[in-house]
């Protein structure tokens, strides 16, 4: 098998035109029959690796995945696009497991999908045995590994798969495995000597943002409302705060739900349905949220509360923008969140306080930071980032440092004469002369620095006296409720005329400033008819997914949306240029987006002529994200002056295949194709016979009525003709006979 062969299953079953870095080496590595581990993160595109092997090589992939809910999902959506996979696991009721093991012994599937305690059991050994496999893929492989985070005891078993079958190849992958588990999941496997790819950590498509605590519910509020009905998670760490948030948000008319450990399975499970149905945009939810769904269009995630590791902090905002698809993350962080982690922690003594408070203080780093965040992210995970990101707060916005020597030295002064027995607020509130009972029953209205800070507002002194903590002009005495104390640093300050920089407090309120002004921005034409017509597709994907019972972004991914609306293809052959859109696809839904966008167009008076202009892609796929753009055709000065469409036609008549054509081109056969049959129904003259011999068009038309009747769809006909003769024959058969058709005088 090789790669041309993976590049054109690529574009038939899954709709996309070339591979991400790394697929394809590692594609190319089973192929070569050797024993392969992947590490790429969450959205990354591990499936793609093991699914193209399993459906270009003959046999059947055997694929253990321990996570039972998301086995039906990930079937179903490869089924959607003319894959044909099964799943085996403990809740299958008996008689679909009869069916899919009859299957599996048939040769009849491309990919079964197993529990792994299914792939130990002792009655799948016989079958497992007398099937031809022809790869083993191990998802989520850190759980053969002690050392990861979520280990599974029947996961060390399945180093009986090499033993079983040695010339079957092992692919391995993972989102997360550090360097020892990496060494132990290949001394469990018994693939020492396999390939090992590592993929960047980089989630580019993630903005990184994060801002103070202080009344975030209404920042929330105002965050949400100007993205309505764009799918977000909220993570709390109560189960108070969930409800709470979320009762905030309905109060506000936005359409939230609460999501928590308290609530009975059924009725979380209820919440999960309807967020990946896009029944509800918004879910608050504790951090078990989002473990078990592959929901891809989740366009944004907040923490409302610190994280308390930066492992953690990464995973819950990998669950923002699988698709790819531009996504927002937000933190908000407070001082009070470090102060009740670190008193649960010193609550639960054991040998891992000490690493866990150490994972705190990096957390809190992060969040206080004042340079790039996604370098401190990554160099976290042991990677280096040469540049400025560019998409986190910091590198839109530098912060600003000022002088804060003044306000040191009053808020200083104030903790000395309070004999350091207060904590933060009160000493905010000291500071800001209030008449707060804490306060004046304290009797500090009577020390000198009582309102010394009036003209700040409380929002800003917090933010500051955070800084001097957080500087260490200020230490925390946890052992004591918290109070603040004294330190040789604050001497300098209040003795030595010590001077102290701060950043400025309307660093943080202007970027969040430049983040509502980013929405407000008008918009271009073409991004209002872009956005207008993404909205039309949008609640077009709705009600199909309504009516078929499947998740939206299971008939198409926001970001095949997001081309569509900016290219609108209105003929087949351009609909099949979207990236995203397989031939299964096409046929089942890509006439009903079609007629959309024509109706669309028809309503709103615009032209449809974007597709021609091949710039339309690189509107949505922006330099720098080679992620989903296809190689650029490289195009002879000669032929500069056609269209795609001639072009095709030129080198056809060159006496070139459809195969030769695409790869000259940079495009899929498949819109290759699309071009000539066009071509040929519009009248041009092309050899239907070099495409499709006068057996099979004979073939293809006796099962005619089988093709009207399904409402024109050639999937019937292909599996009435035994799968024998391809899609692209079909659809020349099919040409032919429309042709003669028109051709019999009326
Ligand atoms: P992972 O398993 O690593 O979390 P997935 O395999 O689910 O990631 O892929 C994430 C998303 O990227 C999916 O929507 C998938 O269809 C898409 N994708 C994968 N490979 C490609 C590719 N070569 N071109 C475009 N999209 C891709
Ligand atoms: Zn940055």
């Amino acid at each position: 098998m090789n790669l041309p062969t993976a590049r054109e299953a690529l574009k038939k079953y899954f709709g996309y035109d070339s591979f991400r870095p790394m697929q394809d080496e590692i594609i190319q590595s089973v192929f070569d029959k050797k024993d392969t581990l992947v590490l790429m993160p969450t959205g990354g595109g591990k499936s793609v690796c093991f699914q193209i092997p399993a459906v270009t090589l003959p046999g059947t992939a055997i694929v253990v995945s321990p996570l039972i809910s998301l086995m039906k999902d990930q079937v179903e959506g490869l089924r959607a696009n003319g894959i044909r996979a099964a799943f085996i696991n403990s809740s299958l009721p008996f008689d679909e497991l009869r069916q899919v093991e009859d299957d599996l012994f048939n040769g009849h599937l491309d990919l079964l999908y197993v529990s792994p305690e299914k792939i130990v059991s002792r009655e799948f050994l016989p079958l497992l045995k007398k099937v031809n496999v022809n790869l083993f893929a191990i998802d989520e492989a850190h759980c053969i590994s002690g050392w990861g985070h979520d280990f599974r005891p029947e996961y060390s078993q399945l180093q009986f798969l090499k033993t079983l079958n040695p010339d079957v190849p092992i692919i391995a992958l993972t989102a997360t495995a550090d360097k020892v588990t990496r060494r132990d999941i290949l001394k469990q496997m018994g693939m020492e000597n396999a390939e090992v790819f590592i993929s960047s950590f980089d989630r580019p498509n993630l903005s990184l943002e994060v801002r103070p605590g202080l009344k975030r519910m209404e920042q929330i509020v105002r965050f949400v409302k100007d993205r309505q009905g764009q799918s977000g998670i909220i993570y709390c760490l109560s189960r108070k705060s969930c409800e709470d948030v979320a009762a905030k948000l309905l109060s506000k008319g936005v359409k939230a739900d609460f999501y928590h450990g308290r609530m009975s399975s059924g009725e979380r499970s209820k919440v999960q349905e309807d967020f990946i149905n896009d029944v509800t945009p918004v879910v608050c939810a504790t951090i078990a949220f989002g473990m078990g769904i592959d929901k891809s269009n989740v366009r944004y995630v907040i923490h409302y509360n610190l994280p308390r590791n930066m492992e953690g902090y990464y995973q819950e905002i990998g669950r923002a923008g699988r698709d790819g698809v531009d996504s927002e993350t937000v933190l908000f962080y407070s001082f009070a969140d470090v102060m009740s982690y670190r008193r649960m922690y010193e609550n639960e003594p054991g040998e891992q306080t000490a690493l866990k408070l150490a994972k705190l203080d990096r957390m809190y780093q992060y969040s206080t930071a004042q340079v790039c965040r996604r370098k401190i992210l990554l160099n976290y995970f042991n990677e280096h980032l040469r540049e400025d990101c560019g998409n986190c707060d910091i590198c839109r916005n530098p912060p600003k440092l000022i002088d804060g020597t003044l306000n040191a030295q009053k808020a200083l002064s104030a903790v000395a004469r309070t004999k350091e027995t207060v904590g933060l607020n009160l000493l905010v509130n000291i500071l800001r002369g209030s008449r707060a009972y804490a306060v004046i029953s304290g009797g500090y209205h009577n020390i000198k620095t009582y309102g010394a800070g009036a003209d700040t507002s409380y929002e800003e002194w917090r933010h500051i006296v955070e800084q001097f903590i957080h500087l260490g002009y200020l230490d925390i005495a946890h052992d004591e409720n918290n109070k603040l104390k004294l330190n040789a640093a604050s001497k300098e300050v209040l003795f030595d005329g010590r001077k102290v920089d701060i950043i400025s407090y309307e660093s943080y309120k202007k970027r969040e400033e430049e983040g509502k002004k980013a929405k407000t921005k008008p918009k271009s034409e073409r991004e209002r008819v872009r956005d207008g017509l993404f909205d039309h597709l949008r609640t077009l994907r709705t009600k199909m997914a309504r009516k078929a019972g499947i998740p939206p972004y299971q008939i198409f991914s926001d970001k095949t949306l997001e081309e569509m609306a900016a290219m609108r293809p209105t003929e087949d052959h351009e609909m099949l240029d979207v990236s995203g859109v397989g031939e299964q696809k096409m046929e089942k839904y890509g006439q009903a987006f079609i007629k959309s966008i024509l109706g669309y167009a028809k309503i709103n008076n615009i032209p449809l002529s974007t597709f021609k202009n091949r710039q339309a892609r690189e509107v949505i796929v922006p330099e720098g994200k080679p992620t989903l753009s296809r190689p650029k055709e490289n195009i002879p000065p000669e032929d500069a002056g056609l269209s795609t469409f001639e072009r095709t036609l030129k080198y056809y008549n060159q006496g070139k295949n459809v195969k030769e054509i695409a790869e000259q081109r940079n495009m899929s056969p498949v819109t290759i194709a699309g071009h000539l049959v066009k071509f040929y129904t519009e009248g041009g003259n092309i050899d239907v016979h070099r495409f499709v011999s006068k057996e099979e068009i004979q073939a293809v038309i006796d099962k005619l009525p089988l093709y009207i009747k399904e409402e024109k769809k050639m999937r019937p006909v292909y599996e009435a003709l035994g799968e024998k003769i391809s899609y692209d024959k079909i659809r020349w058969a099919l040409a032919y006979h429309e042709k003669r058709m028109k051709e019999i005088p009326r």
